[in-house]
């Protein structure tokens, strides 16, 4: 262990020091609290202060009050070095957060059982440390997890519920359109039965790429069901939205991808609803889904492997 002796008597500090030593722990020295404070706060990881009560400048006393104000992910074990009988300055000290304290005259049995329960203390704290390190690591990667769609890792449906409510807390202060774009797989039902689930969950798996890769900064996307997604562009106007959607159905449609189990044509192909909440418009995010899923339903209507816009085709 690193041991940090604070003591003005140089004998004091002295004894303290060889015995320190002796018992195989590192030892550094100050030869008052203002010292010993510096040292805390420049040396990395000390484990143990042996403070005297009565220094001159910063005492003992304000010394530790520092170090546990500071202490907050390393914790210092702090004992007090007191003559015999100055019984209300162990209570003082103990109240400013020191853990122990040491008598004066100095008996080397008494340290060393000091030492050892110190060491069995601090090293319990860097143990909880770890774990708490460890929580919050796991807490994070857990928050993204829960957040996210493992087969397509696009957000899921908490993810996208948090999201737009945060959206509609912003929508009133927006200055520009917000677009909601739905997506939805053309016939695929039929590519489950034809080819199997496995192909299917990698038809999944390659437009949600493919949305991926269409965002622009700001955009988000979102599993939204089995085979819909979700993409909201809350900077663009119904214009540059509606070219967005087209050339995802565009991309999707060039990856060629065979499904013989439908109409022509006999490859993957996304219908795609759009909707847009202008500026000052009181409406709900939930309201501008709506919209898009009408807007979807009515490109499946009119033939799929389109775009819809409030109605009005953009394809
Ligand atoms: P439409 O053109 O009208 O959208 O017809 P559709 O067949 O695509 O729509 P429907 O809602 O009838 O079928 C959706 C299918 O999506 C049914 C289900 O088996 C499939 N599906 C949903 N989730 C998954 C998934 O995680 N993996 C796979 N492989 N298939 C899924
Ligand atoms: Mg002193
Ligand atoms: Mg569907
Ligand atoms: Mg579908």
């Amino acid at each position: 262990m690193r041991v940090l002796i604070a003591e003005d008597d140089a004998l004091t500090r002295h004894i303290l020091q060889r015995a320190v030593k002796s018992l195989g722990h590192e030892c550094l020295l100050a030869k008052d609290g203002a010292e010993a404070w510096r040292m805390h706060e420049s040396e990395p990881y000390i484990d143990i202060i042996i403070s005297d009560r009565m220094m001159p400048g910063m005492d003992g006393i304000e010394l530790c009050r520092r170090v546990r104000k500071a202490g907050e992910d390393w914790y210092t074990f702090f004992i007090f070095i007191t003559s015999l009988g100055e019984k209300g300055d162990l209570i003082d000290g103990l109240k400013a957060g020191a853990d122990d304290y040491l008598t004066k005259p100095l008996d080397h049995e008494q340290l060393q059982a000091k030492l050892l329960a110190a060491s069995r203390v601090t090293s319990l704290h860097r143990r909880l440390n770890e774990q708490n390190e460890e929580l919050e690591k796991l807490n994070v990667e857990l928050f993204a997890t829960s957040r996210r769609d493992p087969l397509t890792m696009l957000g899921n449906r908490l993810r996208m519920r948090e999201d737009l409510e945060t959206l509609a807390s912003r929508i009133e202060r927006y200055e520009h359109s917000v677009c909601a774009m739905l997506c939805d797989i053309d016939y695929f039902k039929a590519y489950n039965d034809n080819y199997g689930h496995v192909a299917g969950d990698d038809v999944l798996k390659k437009t949600a790429e493919a949305i991926s890769d269409n965002l622009r900064k700001g955009d988000a996307a979102y599993r939204y069901g089995g085979e819909e997604f979700l993409v909201i562009l809350p900077e663009q106007n119904v214009r540059s939205a509606a070219a967005a959607a087209e050339r995802l159905r565009g991309r999707i449609e060039a990856m060629r991808i065979p499904h013989t189990d439908r109409e022509q044509p006999e490859i993957i192909t996304i219908s795609i609803g759009l909707a847009e909440l202008r500026p000052g418009e009181k409406r709900s995010a939930e309201n501008l889904l709506k919209e898009a899923d009408k807007a979807l339903y009515e490109a499946k209507e009119n033939g799929r492997n389109r775009v819809e816009v409030n109605g009005a085709c953009h394809r």
